[in-house]
């Protein structure tokens, strides 16, 4: 656990959330002393020797209407062009379009650690006029790989199951609305269960500081009031230094993250650095003064494993225990009871099952009566031998 926190604290500091000064001076994000630099090299520190051979797998699927921005955050985020040959659609041909499921997966190495990643992406999702449905290919896209991690972990290569479940996924908000739209609710209700979400403001240098504060703001606000449960980072433990605490605290502060992206690099007072040029100057994406880019990769390098563990422990558990008591309810079993959850049979299964768990028990309590009864006629039988021999 120690090595955890230890690795974690390393990451923070190399993947550019505070400065090398930052201990003496104010607490405050500043640019990454070295571009092109992730961070997650310090990730096997985190998790068991036998991932870092293997080398680290994680899932992260990036969801929300197309033009938002996500292709250009991915390939900020990891400095790696993951659709090099993306097509994108005309109007006439979004009008149909249903929601497609792109996986594709990079190794990147980083000082000798590799990372598998895979990035799921979900073109066409809010594109068609109808969007009512669209999340329902996602919703089933994540089920299907719990379903295949299911299998695969009660087959025979129990050990080198590839874990393809989603980990963690980006929602992207639109910067132009006045907060949520229906399908960003819907869409976070139906997945909240399934997966860990991490919102994120989209485009964030289409609004001044002051409006990305009320957006936010509102956004958290309509989070709470649907009952929408977004992934929570974990509290700091109390014995943490001062130093980690505030910027465990600065990163939760910083949901949902307002990020920028871009595929540019521009010279600005003679360094390169990723940005976008307007008429009035350099929007820098790891600028940390002018958006939470930085904050967002520190969140997502820092906590890739308790985004794993939460999956595991808590989404991948419910759907196991789900499907469990499923099989077990078309087997018949007694457990079924337990397990039935939905649809309107299941009053009647559950009444029938009563019955029969009553039965069991009277069938039992017969049992042990006529067992108690037979040796009680032994002993006598005993006794009276007994005496017999006594008489003798
Ligand atoms: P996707 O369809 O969501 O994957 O969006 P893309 O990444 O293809 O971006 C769509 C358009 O938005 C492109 O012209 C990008 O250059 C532009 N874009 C991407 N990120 C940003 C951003 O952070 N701010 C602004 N203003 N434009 C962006």
């Amino acid at each position: 656990m120690a090595d955890h926190r230890q690795s974690a604290r390393e990451a923070i500091r190399t993947s550019g959330f505070f400065s090398d000064d930052r201990i003496a001076s104010s607490k405050q994000f500043v640019n990454p002393e070295q571009p092109g630099y992730v961070g997650f090299a310090n990730l096997p520190n985190q998790v068991h020797r036998k991932s870092v051979k293997k080398g680290f797998e994680f899932t992260l699927m990036v969801v929300g209407e197309s033009g938002l921005g996500k292709s250009t955050l991915i390939n900020s985020l990891f400095l790696t062009d993951l659709y090099p040959e993306r097509e994108i659609p005309g109007a006439a041909e979004k009008i149909e379009q249903t929601v497609k499921i792109d996986a594709s997966t990079v190794e990147i190495e980083e000082r000798g650690v590799k990372l598998r990643l895979t990035v799921v992406d979900t073109p066409g999702y809010g594109d068609a006029i109808n969007s009512k449905d669209c999340f329902k290919p996602i919703l089933s896209y994540i089920d299907d790989q719990f379903e295949r991690y299911f299998h695969d972990e009660s087959g025979l290569n129990r050990r080198n199951i590839v874990d393809n479940r989603v980990h963690c996924c980006f929602y992207f908000i639109s910067p132009y609305g006045h907060g949520l739209k229906p399908l960003d609710v819907e869409f976070m209700k139906a997945l909240h269960h399934k997966v860990n979400i991490v919102p994120v403001i989209a485009k964030a240098d289409t609004l001044t500081p002051k409006e990305v504060r009320a957006l936010k703001a509102r956004i958290l606000e309509e989070i709470a009031q649907h009952g929408i449960k977004i992934y929570q980072m974990p509290d700091c433990d109390s014995d943490e230094d001062e130093d980690f605490k505030e910027q465990c605290r600065l990163l939760k502060a910083a949901v949902p993250f307002a990020v920028v992206g871009s595929n540019q690099m521009i010279e600005v007072k003679g360094k390169k650095v990723r940005g976008r040029l307007y008429p009035w100057g350099v929007v820098e994406v790891e600028n940390p003064e002018h958006c939470d880019f930085i904050k967002l990769r520190t969140m997502l390098i820092t906590h890739m494993q308790d985004l794993q563990e939460v999956t595991q422990d808590v989404h991948y558990e419910n759907y196991r225990s789900e499907k469990l008591a499923i099989n077990k309810r078309r087997a018949g079993g007694p457990a079924a009871v337990s397990a039935a959850k939905e649809g309107q049979g299941e009053e009647k299964d559950k009444i029938l099952l009563e019955k029969e768990q009553e039965l069991q028990r009277m069938q039992e309590m017969l049992a042990r009566l006529q067992q108690q009864m037979q040796q009680q006629q032994t002993t006598q039988v005993a006794g009276a031998n007994n005496v017999q021999s006594h008489h003798v």
